[in-house]
C-alpha cells in the first residue's frame, strides 16, 4: 500500500449491465399490504399496452439500483473531477451558484407561451444580457436565439447574405483561414457560399497580403477567429478588415475564443461586422457531453435590421417581443433561445463584473503561457510565440520513436488527466492543443506538466508502453469510431 494512502486505493467500482444484476422476485420498494382488491391490468388498459414478455427485465432492490447508477456516474470524467485541458473548448470550472440561479422556480417554471406581461423579469434578463454582450464585445446589437456557436455562424452568415442581397448581389465566395474550426466552412457552405481557403503565414496568423490576393468583388465575407485556433492573436485584423471592406465584403468573427479577450480588447473595435459568442465556453455553462449551449450573435448597426425575430425591445419600462421586422432573416429556432443558459451567463457576468471578467482572461492567458514555457523543451512548439488562452504543441519530437499524439493523449489518462484536443488545428501535423483555462491552480498545472514530461521520457525509453496506453482505465484502447458509432448500450438476451 502506498505510504501516503489517499483513501481510494483498491476501490475499483466494477459494474455489470443492469440486466445482469438482481434476482427473480426482488423488488425495489416496500409498501403496506393492499386493503382493497388488486385490479386486473387487462381491465384498466387496452391489452396492446400491456407487456406480456418480462423475460430478462432486471429485478433489483432500491440500493442496488442506486449503486448501479452511482457507479456509472463515477466512471464519468468532468471538470468537477479533474483537469480538462481540451483546447478550443474552454472547459473551465463554472461557479455552482449560477446553476442554482438557473433553477430558481420563477425561471425554471416559466412557460415560453406565457404572456409578455407576466414574464417581464425573464424579458428584462434577456434584454440586459444582450446589452452586456454588446459592451463586452463592442458590437451594437445582439440576438440570443442561436443554440450553439455553429448555429450562430449560420445566423451571422445568413445576415451577411441578406445585407449583400439588399445591396444588389449576395456574392459567391467566403474566405476561411486554414486554421479555422470546421464549423466555419460548413456554415458558409450551408449558406450557399463557396469556401476559399486562405493560408496563414509562418507566424500562424493571417497576413494582409494573403487576404489582398484572394479578396475580390465576389467575396461576401472573411470568417476570422481571434485569437485563432493556434491560440495566436490575429495582429493584422484591422488592416485585413479594411482590405475586405474596401471591396464591399463583411468580416465575420468566430468568437469561440472570447475567453482570451474579456476586458482586454473588443472585437467590435477591430472592424468586425458580425460575431458569435459561445456562452457555454466563455460564460458559465458546463458543457461537454452534448448538453445545450447558446451561441448569441452580435452585429454592427448596418446589420441590425436583419437580426432574427423576435427582438426584445423596451418601451417605457415594459419589455416586449418585437416581430414587426420586415427585413429580418426570420426565426432561427423555437421560442427565444436556450433560456436556462442565458440565465447562467447573466448571473456569471453580473457576479464577475468588468474587473472579474478581465482578470479571468488574464489568468487564462497566464496559465496557457506557463504551460507553454514549461513544456516547450519537451514537446515541439510549431509557433514559438507568446500565446493567448491556449497553446498548440505537436508530436514531432516523439514521432521519431513511433509515438503519436494519440498515444500521448491515451497515456495522459494513466496519469489521471483528461487528454487535450489532438489533431486540431489541421495546420499542425500531430497537434496537441492545450487550453488550461483560468480556473486551474498552479499545483494542478504543475502536476499536468510533470505527467507530460514523464510521457516525453517514456516515449524515448519505452515507446511500447505508450502504444498500448491507457493501462489504468476501465477499458484500454478502444476502436474509437466503432465505440462512437455502435456503443454497447443495450442488453441482448
Ligand atoms: C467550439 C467552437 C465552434 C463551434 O461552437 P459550438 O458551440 O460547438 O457549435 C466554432 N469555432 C471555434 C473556434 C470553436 O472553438
Amino acid at each position: 500500500m502506498k505510504e501516503n494512502w489517499p483513501g481510494a486505493c483498491g476501490l475499483i467500482l466494477e459494474e455489470p449491465l443492469i440486466f445482469e444484476k438482481g434476482a427473480k422476485g426482488r423488488i425495489g420498494y416496500s409498501l403496506p399490504r393492499l386493503d382493497v382488491d388488486e385490479a386486473d391490468p387487462g381491465k384498466i388498459w387496452p391489452s396492446k399496452l400491456i407487456r406480456k414478455d418480462w423475460q430478462g427485465f432486471p429485478e433489483m432492490s432500491e440500493v442496488e439500483v442506486v449503486r448501479h447508477f452511482t457507479h456509472l456516474a463515477q466512471w464519468n470524467y468532468g471538470v468537477d473531477s479533474g483537469f480538462y485541458p481540451l483546447g478550443s473548448c474552454t472547459m473551465k470550472y463554472n461557479p455552482k451558484v449560477n446553476e442554482d440561479l438557473a433553477r430558481l422556480p420563477g425561471f425554471s417554471g416559466l412557460h415560453p407561451y406565457q404572456p409578455e406581461e407576466i414574464a417581464q423579469g425573464a424579458l428584462r434578463l434577456m434584454y440586459d444580457l444582450q446589452n452586456f454582450l454588446c459592451r463586452i464585445s463592442g458590437m451594437d446589437q445582439v440576438t440570443l436565439q442561436p443554440s450553439a456557436g455553429a448555429q450562430g455562424e449560420l445566423t451571422g452568415m445568413l445576415m451577411v447574405r441578406a445585407y449583400l442581397n439588399a445591396h444588389g448581389n449576395p456574392r459567391k465566395k467566403v474566405l476561411v483561414p486554414d486554421t479555422a474550426h470546421g464549423t466555419n466552412p460548413a456554415s458558409s457552405s450551408l449558406c450557399g457560399y463557396q469556401v476559399i481557403q486562405v493560408k496563414s503565414n509562418e507566424r500562424g496568423i493571417l497576413s494582409p497580403q494573403a487576404i489582398e490576393e484572394k479578396m475580390d468583388e465576389d467575396v461576401a465575407a472573411l470568417m476570422i477567429t481571434n485569437p485563432n485556433t493556434l491560440g495566436l492573436f490575429e495582429e493584422h485584423i484591422c488592416q485585413i478588415a479594411e482590405i475586405v471592406h474596401q471591396k464591399g465584403g463583411q468580416i465575420y468573427c468566430d468568437g469561440a475564443n472570447l475567453n482570451a479577450l474579456m476586458g482586454l480588447s473588443r472585437v467590435g473595435d477591430m472592424g468586425v461586422d458580425v460575431l458569435h459568442f459561445n456562452l457555454h465556453k466563455t460564460f458559465s455553462t458546463p458543457h461537454g457531453g452534448g448538453g445545450p449551449g447558446a451561441g448569441p450573435v452580435g452585429v454592427k448597426d448596418h446589420l441590425v435590421r436583419y437580426l432574427p425575430v423576435p427582438m426584445i425591445t423596451k418601451d417605457q419600462e415594459r419589455f416586449r417581443f418585437d416581430y414587426d421586422r420586415p427585413q429580418s432573416i426570420g426565426k432561427v429556432r423555437s421560442f427565444y433561445g436556450n433560456f436556462g443558459i442565458l440565465i447562467r451567463a447573466y448571473a456569471y457576468i453580473l457576479s464577475m463584473g468588468p474587473a472579474g471578467l478581465k482578470r479571468a482572461s488574464l489568468v487564462a492567458l497566464l496559465n496557457a503561457n506557463y504551460l507553454r514555457g514549461k513544456l516547450k523543451d519537451f514537446y515541439f512548439l510549431p509557433y514559438d510565440f507568446p500565446c493567448m488562452h491556449e497553446c498548440v504543441f505537436s508530436d514531432r519530437l516523439q514521432s521519431q520513436y513511433g509515438v503519436t499524439a494519440l498515444d500521448i493523449a491515451k497515456r495522459l489518462m494513466d496519469y489521471g488527466f483528461h487528454p487535450p484536443t489532438i489533431y486540431f488545428p489541421l495546420v499542425v501535423h500531430g497537434a496537441l492543443m492545450i487550453e488550461p483555462t483560468e480556473s486551474e491552480a498552479k499545483e494542478t498545472l504543475d502536476q499536468f506538466i510533470a505527467a507530460m514530461v514523464q510521457i516525453a521520457k517514456e516515449a524515448q525509453t519505452d515507446p511500447g508502453l505508450l502504444k498500448n496506453a491507457p493501462h489504468k482505465t476501465k477499458v484500454s484502447r478502444l476502436d474509437e469510431v466503432l465505440a462512437n458509432r455502435k456503443p454497447k448500450l443495450r442488453w441482448k438476451p
